[in-house]
C-alpha cells in the first residue's frame, strides 16, 4: 500500500469510529484508529489462512493464561508494515513511540506459563502450522503494582475500558456452557489474530466472555427491582471479570474452578461444532483431527468434559474415553506440591456439578487398572484420582492423556525419578521433555531493533528470524575487535534507554556505565530475590568499611509483582524498597551502587529491561524452578547469567560454556541431601558479614512501618529457611565478586555476554513448537 493510502484509511477511520479529525484525538484514540487500519489489511489474510487448515488436522493450546503484552509492532513488524507505517505517521507529524506506549498490555497472565503460551502461538503461526490458542477474556487483567511507601499496592487494570482493535466478537459462534441443568451461561467468543512473521499464517486466539443467558428480567424491572432485573448478568459476568493473581501456589476458590469449567466447555463444544460442520456423522475420526495441548491443569476439566460431550452425543464411556486420551497432553509446569492443583470434593461438586460423576467414571476405570497391573493398595494413593475428599487434577491429566511433558531437561528427569515417579514406572514412555524457549521476534527484533540489525550484518541475512540456530555462525567473530566494540556500543545505547525510562518513571538516576545486574520475574521465596537483596547489603557495609577501594560502578534492579495474599513476598518487596532508600540516599555509596525494584513489570517492561542487562539474576534454590524464560531473553540479548544449575539454567551452559557463565549454589542432590538436616544458624556463624546483614531486618536499621513484617522474615529465616538462602548466600557472594572483578576488563566480560548470543539457538520456542507439532500433536504445516 502507497503511504498516501495509508493516510487516507487513517484518516477515514478517525471520521467512522470517533466522528473527528485524526488529529484531534489522543494518543490512545490514534493508537486505536491505526489499530484498526491495520485490522483492515490483515481480516482478508485471516480468513484465507483459517480456509488452508481446514479439514485438516490442527492442534489446539488451551490455557488460563496468554500473557500477551502490546500487539500494534508485533502485528506490524510480523506483517512487514512497520516502516510504512512509521514513515506514514511520521509524514503526519504523530510521534510512533507515543502511540506505541499508549496500548494496553494484555496482562492475561501472571508469568512464565502465560507468557510461553504467547510465544508459542507466534511460533505457531511463524512455522505456518494450524495452532489456536483458547482462553477467557478477562475484563481484568493481572493488576497494576504501585508502590507506596516502599509496600505493594494493587490497582485494577481495566485493560478492555477503551476499544480493543485485536478483538473480534464473534457472536455466531456463542455457546452455552451448563454448570448444572439449573444453572447455565452463554461463552462468547472474541478472536485475537496471531500474526506468523512474513505474514502468510494469520492464526487465531480465541478468548471467551461470560455472558447472562437471559440478559435482563423484564418482570423484575416491571416491579421496579431495578438491581434484581441485571442480577443475572452480573453474576454471569463475574466468571469472566478477574485473572487469579497467584503463581505456582494454588489455593482453593469456587470462582477459579467456575472459570476453568467455563472455557475448556466451550472450547471443546466449539471443537465439536466444527467437526460437525465439516461434515462427520460420527466421532471416529476425533482424534485425528484434532490435538489438544493442556497448559497445566488449569485446563484438565476438558478430559472429564470431552467424554461427557461425547456420551451425549451418544458415544460410550470406553470409546470417549479413548478419544479422549488420544486427542490430549498435558504439559507440567511445576516442582512445588504446594502448585498442585488438588480440588476439595465438595467445592468441586457444588462449584461444577455436571462433571463430577465423569470424574468418578474416570477414577473407577484407573481403580479397575491398577488392579490389573497388580499395582499394590498401599500404593495407590500415588494414583488414584479421588481420594480422601479429594480430586488430583495432575493425575487425571496424566492418566487420561497420551503425553505428559516437562519444560527443561532437569525439570521432566526430576518428574520422571521422583514427583510422578509411580506413573512413569507403569507409563515409561508416556513423560516427554519439552525444553521451554521464547520468541526471537518479540524478545531480540521488535525490543532490540540495534542488535538485530547487528547480527543481520555479520549473518548476512535476515534467515535468523526464523532460523535461531544461524546465530551459531557467528559465534567465533568476537575475535574481531570491530565486532566486539559494535556489539559493546550497542549494549551500552540499550543501558542509556533504560537509564532514561528509569529515570523518568521511578525517578532514580542509574549510570550507564555501571554493570547492569537484574532480577526480574515474579516475586516468590524460592526465586530468592532476597538473597540478592542481602548480596546488596553486605556490599553497602563492605563499602562503608573501606569507600576508597577500587569499587565497580554496579546497579542493581529488580521488577516483581507478588500475589496480593503472599504476605512474605510482600514483606521481601518492602526490604528490597528500603535498602534501594538506603542505598541511594547515602553520598557515600550512591556513586558506586544503586538499587533500583521498577514498578509495573510486565512484558512491555521487559522488552526495555532484558536488551540492556549485562548479568542476568537465575538464583532459585535448584530442584524448583521448573524451565525459566527469562534466562532464554537475557542470553539471547547478551547477558551473562549468575545462576544456579536449576531449570533451563542446566541447558544455557550446556550450550553458551559454564566458563561464559557464573554457577554457584548447591546442586539438586545436596539440597535433597540437605533437607531436614539443615541448620540456618551454623550457615549464618560461617559465613563472615552475613550475620549483620540478617540481624539488619530487626535491628532498627531498616524500617516496615510497624508491620513486624522484617521479624517475620527474619524468623522464618533463622528457624527454617525453607530456601536454603543462607547456605548459598557464600557462594553466590563468591559468584557476584567474580563479576565485579571481571568488568574491570570489559572487552573480557562482554565476550563471555557475546558467546551467550550466539548460542541461544537453541532456545527458540520455534524449535519448541517443531518438537511439539512433530513429536505430539502429529500436525502438519499449511
Ligand atoms: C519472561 C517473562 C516471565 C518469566 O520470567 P522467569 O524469569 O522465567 O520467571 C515473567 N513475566 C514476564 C513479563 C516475562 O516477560
Amino acid at each position: 500500500m502507497t503511504s498516501l493510502k495509508l493516510k487516507e484509511r487513517i484518516e477515514g477511520q478517525a471520521y467512522e469510529s470517533h466522528g473527528q479529525s485524526f488529529y484531534e484525538l489522543n494518543e490512545k484514540e490514534q493508537f486505536i484508529v491505526v489499530g484498526n487500519a491495520v485490522m483492515e489489511q490483515l481480516v482478508p489474510r485471516w480468513i484465507e489462512s483459517k480456509n488452508k487448515f481446514k479439514k485438516k488436522k490442527q492442534a489446539y493450546y488451551l490455557s488460563a493464561e496468554f500473557l500477551m503484552g502490546r500487539a500494534l509492532s508485533n502485528n506490524l513488524v510480523n506483517l512487514g508494515m512497520e516502516d510504512e507505517v512509521k514513515r506514514t505517521l511520521a509524514e503526519m507529524g504523530v510521534d510512533y513511540n507515543a502511540l506505541e506506549e499508549a496500548e494496553d498490555d494484555a496482562g492475561l497472565g501472571n508469568g512464565g506459563l502465560g507468557r510461553l503460551a504467547a510465544c508459542f502461538l507466534d511460533s505457531g503461526a511463524t512455522l505456518d502450522y494450524p495452532l489456536s490458542g483458547y482462553g477467557i477474556l478477562y475484563q481484568y487483567g493481572i493488576f497494576k503494582q504501585n508502590f507506596v511507601n516502599g509496600f505493594q499496592v494493587e490497582e485494577a487494570d481495566p485493560w478492555l475500558e477503551h476499544d480493543n482493535p485485536w478483538l473480534i466478537k464473534n457472536s455466531n459462534d456463542t455457546r452455552v456452557v451448563e454448570f448444572s441443568e439449573e444453572d447455565k451461561v452463554e461463552a462468547v467468543p472474541y478472536d485475537m489474530p496471531i500474526v506468523g512473521y512474513g505474514g502468510e499464517t494469520i492464526n487465531t486466539l480465541r478468548l471467551w466472555k461470560a455472558e447472562a443467558i437471559n440478559k435482563f428480567d423484564f418482570n423484575a424491572f416491571d416491579e421496579g427491582k431495578y438491581i434484581e432485573s441485571v442480577r443475572a448478568q452480573n453474576e454471569a459476568e463475574t466468571i469472566s471479570r478477574i485473572l487469579y493473581p497467584n503463581d505456582s501456589t494454588y489455593e482453593g476458590k469456587r470462582l477459579r474452578l467456575r472459570q476453568q469449567y467455563f472455557f475448556t466447555s466451550a472450547s471443546l463444544q466449539d471443537l465439536m461444532e466444527k467437526y460437525k460442520a465439516e461434515g462427520h456423522k460420527n466421532y471416529d475420526d476425533f482424534s485425528k483431527m484434532h490435538s489438544i495441548q493442556l497448559n497445566d491443569t488449569h485446563p484438565a476439566m476438558a478430559i472429564p468434559e470431552l467424554i461427557r460431550l461425547l456420551e451425549n452425543e451418544g458415544v460410550e464411556f470406553e470409546k470417549a474415553f479413548d478419544i479422549t486420551q488420544k486427542s490430549m497432553a498435558y504439559t507440567n509446569h511445576t516442582l512445588l506440591a504446594e502448585a498442585l492443583e488438588v480440588w476439595e470434593k465438595d467445592l468441586f461438586i457444588s462449584a461444577v456439578p455436571n462433571l463430577y460423576p465423569y470424574i468418578e467414571q474416570i477414577n473407577a476405570r484407573l481403580i479397575g487398572e491398577l488392579k490389573e497391573w497388580n499395582v499394590d493398595e498401599s500404593d495407590w494413593h500415588k494414583y488414584l484420582i479421588i481420594q480422601n475428599n479429594s480430586i488430583h487434577m495432575a493425575f487425571m491429566s496424566i492418566y487420561a492423556t497420551s503425553a505428559v511433558n516437562g519444560v527443561a531437561a532437569i525439570h521432566t528427569e526430576l518428574l520422571k525419578t521422583d514427583v510422578i515417579k509411580a506413573w512413569h514406572d507403569i507409563f515409561p514412555d508416556r513423560i516427554l521433555n519439552k525444553t521451554n524457549g521464547i520468541t526471537q521476534r518479540r524478545w531480540l527484533l521488535q525490543s532490540n531493533p540495534q542488535l538485530s540489525e547487528m547480527i543481520t550484518d555479520l549473518i548476512g541475512s535476515k534467515d535468523w528470524i526464523t532460523d535461531l540456530m544461524k546465530l551459531k555462525g557467528i559465534e567465533g567473530r568476537f575475535e574481531e575487535e570491530e565486532v566486539l566494540e559494535r556489539f559493546i556500543d550497542i549494549k551500552k545505547e540499550k543501558k542509556v534507554e533504560l537509564a532514561d525510562y528509569i529515570r523518568f518513571h521511578e525517578e532514580v538516576d542509574i549510570d550507564p556505565d555501571s554493570i547492569f545486574d537484574i532480577q526480574i520475574k515474579r516475586l516468590h521465596e524460592y526465586k530468592r530475590q532476597l538473597m540478592m537483596a542481602f548480596y546488596i547489603a553486605d556490599l553497602y557495609n563492605r563499602i562503608k568499611a573501606d569507600p576508597d577501594a577500587d569499587w565497580t560502578k554496579r546497579s542493581f534492579i529488580f521488577g516483581a509483582k507478588a500475589a496480593p495474599g503472599y504476605y512474605a513476598a510482600k514483606s521481601i518487596i518492602k526490604f528490597i524498597n528500603e535498602l534501594a532508600n538506603r542505598v541511594n540516599k547515602d553520598p557515600e555509596v550512591n556513586n558506586i551502587i544503586k538499587v533500583v525494584f521498577v514498578e509495573n513489570y510486565g512484558v512491555s517492561y521487559a522488552e526495555k529491561l532484558f536488551p540492556a542487562a549485562d548479568v542476568s539474576e537465575q538464583i532459585s534454590l535448584a530442584g524448583k524452578e521448573a524451565s525459566g524464560t527469562g534466562n532464554m531473553k537475557f542470553m539471547l540479548n547478551g547477558a551473562v547469567t549468575v545462576g544456579t544449575m536449576d531449570g533451563a539454567n542446566v541447558e544455557i551452559v550446556e550450550e553458551a560454556g559454564r566458563e561464559n557463565n557464573y554457577i554457584f549454589g548447591m546442586e539438586v542432590e545436596e539440597v535433597v541431601e540437605k533437607r531436614g538436616k539443615y541448620d540456618p544458624q551454623k550457615a549464618l556463624k560461617k559465613t563472615e558479614g552475613l550475620k549483620d546483614v540478617v540481624e539488619s531486618l530487626v535491628d532498627g536499621t531498616f524500617n516496615d512501618n510497624n508491620t513486624g513484617m522484617f521479624q517475620d522474615l527474619y524468623d522464618s529465616l533463622i528457624h527454617e529457611d525453607q530456601y536454603f538462602v543462607l547456605e548459598d548466600f557464600a557462594s553466590y557472594r563468591e559468584a557476584q565478586d567474580q563479576i565485579e572483578s571481571d568488568f574491570k576488563d570489559p572487552k573480557m566480560f562482554y565476550r563471555k555476554g557475546f558467546i551467550n548470543m550466539a548460542n541461544a539457538g537453541k532456545f527458540s520456542s520455534d524449535r519448541t513448537l517443531e518438537e511439539y507439532a512433530k513429536e505430539i500433536w502429529l500436525v502438519n504445516k499449511g
